[in-house]
């Protein structure tokens, strides 16, 4: 049998007690499994004996559900494997990833259904979302969001500075000052201030160096986005740490 501890259950010789009770795994005295229910205990048989599998629309990821408590809890790393597999490739939310990543010990969730959140405007979630999430769930990801927010303002309001060496070599270099000052404000902070599809900050290099700016020389076009570095992913994957270490503390 797939499982030590299932094999041991019923591996229990069915023999007549000597008080003269009938014996336990008969029909009329069956074996009773505590804390198991029966639906449970059904998916659970037919992933194991798949003659009995009936698929019932609907119950897939109640089934896996299923199947992953149960393979943890008898030591059955096939329905484990199987129900982290089916699940993983299920069309579910990122709320519900995230419910299910707490719930379920899945912590390799995390991160990409945070990413998707983090991504998304959070007025958009319910009472029940924000309920499925967790109120501690809730306050990282609102914390997450908020630095991201001041973090985007601070971008676009300090404009990165052409190159102040007096040794850089441009002979046009006044020109380019005035037009980058104006290209920044005009191109680049209005994306990073785009209500509905802002640029990501790891993304301005390659778009600033796709402007077309005349007046700003294509060396020191190049040169001011040499240095930059996105702040982004820090503060998602910090975001991400503390909910991974939320989700071990309950
Ligand atoms: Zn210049």
């Amino acid at each position: 049998m797939a499982s030590p501890i299932l094999n041991d259950l019923f591996s229990i010789p069915v023999t007549p007690p000597t008080d003269g009770s009938p014996p336990e795994g008969t029909v009329e005295t069956p074996v009773v499994i505590e804390d198991v229910a029966a639906i449970a205990f059904e998916d659970l048989a037919g992933f194991l004996l798949p003659s009995l599998y009936k698929p019932t629309p609907g119950r897939e990821e109640s089934r896996c559900l299923n199947l992953l408590t149960l393979g943890r809890k008898w030591e059955i790393e096939s329905a484990v494997l199987f129900a982290q597999k089916t699940l993983e490739g299920m069309d579910l939310p990122c709320v519900r990833r995230l419910q299910l990543a707490r719930m379920y010990s899945l912590k390799v969730w995390v991160p990409d259904a945070l990413r998707t959140l983090l991504a998304s405007p959070l007025n958009e979630l319910g009472l029940i979302q924000y309920q499925e999430l967790g109120i501690g769930a809730v306050m990282i990801i609102v914390k997450a969001k908020e630095k991201l927010s001041q973090y985007r303002l601070k971008v676009a309001h300090v404009m990165p500075k052409l190159n102040e060496d007096p040794e850089w070599s441009c002979k046009t270099h006044a020109k380019c000052v005035v037009a980058w000052k104006a290209a920044w404000w005009e191109h680049v902070a209005r994306h990073i201030f785009h209500p509905t599809s802002p640029i990501a900050i790891a993304d301005i290099p390659p778009f600033v160096r796709n402007l077309v700016v005349p007046d700003l020389s294509w060396n020191c076009q190049y040169d001011v986005m040499e240095n930059w570095v996105s702040k982004e992913d820090d503060i998602v994957n910090a975001a991400i740490t503390a909910l991974i270490q939320y989700n071990n503390s309950l």
